[in-house]
């Protein structure tokens, strides 16, 4: 095809890195149309420079000085605040990246969606937040969703090979994190430095210490019942230590279709980037025969009970994967200030959902807006409840 213009919404993140990382790998098939940030003004000055962006946007307010000066001696268009990011988000691109960490990607990102272009999706708040509802404003603005995770993104690639209703179950795979063969009384005690370390992925804090209590699993689960339309019970999760194996598919026929891949971002992104043709990668090819062993084990839900609370709140609807997520990222800064135990931070949760439930105010999500005010109710209902946990 001809040049592609691309936005990257979180281009100074993690994902953000990985997708710069591939454009500048051909710049001669990219333009790039609007780059954002939060704070990191300097980094993203550099890009827009780097990549001669037509507009970028930091989410903060108080640095449009500090982004001017940064851009001085530029044509390139910038802006501050929330409003900005969501004008960069909106602004004509054939393909926008949505890597905003949180639920303040949600607006970016159906901001784009509702321009009808193609959008990878990076950001899992997106979906677990107010799934649903994205993913009707997705079709009904004909936008495509690709899967940027990489579990999700190996289950849309295995689906290609079937049909819908010839699907009897997916699987998507979990590392199993630092603590895969902890005991519960140890997994209760770990520390900060101990959940950062993770065996395979490198990410940003807050998801690497999902991946170690199993909530980023458990968030995934959510994903994929949202991006796919499946019932809980058609998503499996499976322990693959080595990170090799992303997603499975099974058709009724008892086919089992995988998607492989080293562990690196690049290339779930790249399938993106590429979409509906293979663009040259940039992560190291597969070398099966050095890796010699893939090994697979059932998640144990006894000791990583977020899993299990991801596939309660499915069940129960109605913004109970919000009130998830909300008080899972409560849980973790909790845990990150040292308030709390490693093992509290999946009590919170459960207390959190059980509060809410109790509380019988569950209905549907027809809105940004409704996901976003049950998540802050589902932060403030986890935050009063802290205190108890922490004790
Ligand atoms: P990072 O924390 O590395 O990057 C987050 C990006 O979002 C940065 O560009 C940051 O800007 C920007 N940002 C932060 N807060 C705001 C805000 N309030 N408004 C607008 N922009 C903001 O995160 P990751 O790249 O690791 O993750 C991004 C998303 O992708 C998350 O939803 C994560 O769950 C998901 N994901 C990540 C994977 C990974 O391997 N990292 C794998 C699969 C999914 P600044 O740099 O200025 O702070
Ligand atoms: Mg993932």
């Amino acid at each position: 095809g001809g040049i592609r213009s691309v936005s990257v919404l979180g281009a100074t993140g993690s994902i953000g890195d990985s997708t710069m990382d591939l454009i500048r790998a051909e710049p001669e098939r990219y333009r790039v149309e609007a780059l954002t940030g939060n704070a990191n003004v300097a980094g993203l000055a550099k890009l827009a420079k780097e990549f001669n962006a037509r507009f970028v946007a930091v989410a903060d307010p108080a640095r449009l000085g500090e982004l001017r000066a940064a851009l001085a001696g530029t044509d390139i268009a910038c802006g501050a605040g929330e409003s900005a990011v969501i004008e960069a988000a909106a602004r004509p691109a054939d393909w926008v990246m949505a890597a905003i960490s949180g639920a303040a990607g949600l607006k970016p990102a159906l901001a784009a969606v509702d321009r009808g272009t193609t959008v990878a999706l990076a950001n899992k708040e997106c979906l677990v937040c107010a799934g649903d509802f994205f993913m009707s404003r997705a079709a009904a603005a004909g936008a495509q969703i690709l899967p940027a995770d990489s579990e999700h993104n190996a289950l849309f690639q295995a689906l290609a090979s079937g049909n819908r209703h010839e699907l009897t179950r997916v699987i998507i795979t979990a590392s199993g994190g630092p603590f895969r063969t902890w005991a519960a009384a140890d997994i209760e005690q770990a520390t900060l430095a101990q959940a950062l370390k993770h065996p395979n992925w490198s990410m940003g804090q807050k998801i690497t210490i999902d991946s170690a209590s199993m909530m980023n699993k458990g968030l995934e689960v959510i994903e994929a019942s949202y991006l796919f339309a499946l019932s809980p019970d058609e998503i499996d999760v499976l322990v693959h230590p080595q990170s090799i194996v992303h997603g499975l598919v099974e058709f009724a026929d008892r086919s089992v279709v995988a998607q492989l891949g080293a562990p690196d971002m690049r290339i779930p992104i790249a399938h993106c980037l590429g979409f509906p043709d293979r663009i040259t990668g940039r992560a190291a090819r597969l070398d099966l025969a050095k890796i010699g062993q893939l090994t697979f084990e059932a998640p144990d839900f006894a000791r990583f009970p977020g899993l299990r609370l991801a596939y309660d709140a499915l069940r129960i609807g109605n913004g109970a994967t919000t009130v998830y997520n909300a008080a899972n990222e409560i849980a973790v800064a909790a845990f990150i200030a040292q308030k709390i135990r490693f093992g509290a931070i999946a009590r919170l949760v459960e207390d959190t959902l059980n509060s809410w439930v109790r509380a019988g105010n569950q209905a549907p999500l027809g809105s940004a807006d409704d996901a976003i005010a049950l998540d802050q109710q589902a932060r403030n209902l986890a935050a009063t409840l802290l205190p108890q946990i922490a004790a």
